[in-house]
């Protein structure tokens, strides 16, 4: 079916029965892709991997690279809105897929997000405040950068990191020719080390006529890098921080005109926001969302693409945590299962291998 119009002028309808184009084969795209069945969508995953699990819970799949350009433009030709679960796709295969069906979000806001260096930049243009940064594109600049900002410091590459990889932490500048041998040369940014009171994150969809649902920012807690838990709401320590991250997430949105569910992660420092980073799709720290939320991020997620109105984004219990579950940590499965509280979501990934995420658990809890 092809997107429509009937109500609004400019405003397009995708509606149930269409297609929905993911790129992507994760876990994300799975649970997108069970949102989008709950609502009557048939979708349609593009990834590399045959197998993926996202493919597993869909109507359709192309395995396809994510720089083959001709492939994504046959992709495009099979679906009504595309959408992507995965940041590290390159833009110019990206719109190619773009000129053919709409993109959500749009390849703007990805290759913002894409790029370490060009996201803080973009952020504090509208006012937002990442830790102090560098630019570091060789050894050189490397000893500049922690000239200016000190130790401890995080070397970050500027493309394809995630959960912890690609950043290095630097205690003193005599380990700076390690960092750089970690790194490999690739081009990155030195951030300051920031004494947090706390992680969180800010959750927002938004749908093509400016419409703005965001769901209570959850406390995260990190371990190794990767997300461990995320409780909503978060203690009442972290109010101002979050008061302020999404004035900035709002701003971000409207001058995107974003479309989708956008994530923005923070360190609150003594009432301030200090953003961390931005993901331009839903996010594990709103996993949550799925059992305690009215609406979860999926389901806003596909609601925003296919231009519907937004579902309600409060709690459905007083209070939420939700825990990932990483490499061994799933074989806890009938445990989980025997707690009357708990929402078991397993990805069906095959090999527990250390720091893969696996699935979580999420308990809906009394005040
Ligand atoms: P990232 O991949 O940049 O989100 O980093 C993963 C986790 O590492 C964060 O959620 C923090 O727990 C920690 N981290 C990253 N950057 C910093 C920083 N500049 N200061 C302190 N902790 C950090």
């Amino acid at each position: 079916m092809s997107p429509s119009s009937p109500s609004e002028p400019g405003r397009m309808i995708v509606p149930p029965g269409s297609t929905i184009g993911i790129v992507g084969g994760g876990q994300l795209g799975r649970m997108l892709a069970m949102a989008a069945a709950q609502l009557g969508y048939r979708c349609h995953i593009y990834a590399p991997n045959s197998g993926c699990v996202a493919a597993e819970v869909a109507a359709d799949f192309t395995e396809g690279a994510f720089d083959d350009r001709d492939a994504l433009t046959r992709f495009a030709a099979k679906i009504d809105v595309a959408t992507y679960e995965f940041e590290n796709i390159a833009s110019a295969p990206l719109a190619a897929l773009a000129a053919r069906v709409p993109l959500h979000p749009s390849a703007e806001a990805l290759s913002i997000a894409q790029d370490r260096l060009e996201e803080k930049n973009f952020i504090k243009r509208h006012g937002g405040r990442p830790a102090p940064f560098a630019p570091v594109g060789d050894r050189l600049a490397l000893d500049a950068a922690l000239a200016e900002i000190g130790t401890p410091a995080i070397l970050k590459t500027r493309r394809f990191g995630y959960d912890g990889k690609g950043q290095v932490r630097i205690d003193s500048a005599d380990t700076a020719d390690a960092a750089w041998e970690a790194v490999r040369g690739a081009p990155c940014v030195l951030e300051g080390f920031v004494r947090f009171d706390g992680e969180y994150s800010i959750l927002l969809s938004r749908n093509a006529g400016g419409d703005v649902a965001i769901w209570p920012a959850p406390r995260n807690r990190h371990e190794d890098g990767i997300l461990a838990s995320s409780t909503v709401p978060a203690d009442a320590d972290l109010a101002g921080a979050i008061a302020e991250g999404e004035a900035l997430a709002r701003r971000v949105a409207g001058a995107l005109d974003y479309v989708g569910v956008m994530a923005m992660e923070f360190f609150a420092v003594g009432g301030a926001a200090i953003f961390n980073e931005m993901a331009p799709r839903v996010h594990n720290s709103g996993h949550w969302t799925i059992e305690g939320a009215r609406t979860s991020q999926f389901e806003n997620h596909i609601r925003a693409i296919c231009g519907l109105p937004l579902g309600a984004t409060d709690l459905a219990s007083p209070r939420v945590e939700m825990r990932n579950l990483i490499g061994d940590e799933i074989a806890d499965w009938q445990d989980i299962l025997a707690d009357p509280n708990a929402h078991l979501h397993l990805y069906g990934k095959g090999e527990a291998r250390t720091g893969r995420k696996m699935g979580h658990v999420t308990r809906l809890l009394g005040a």
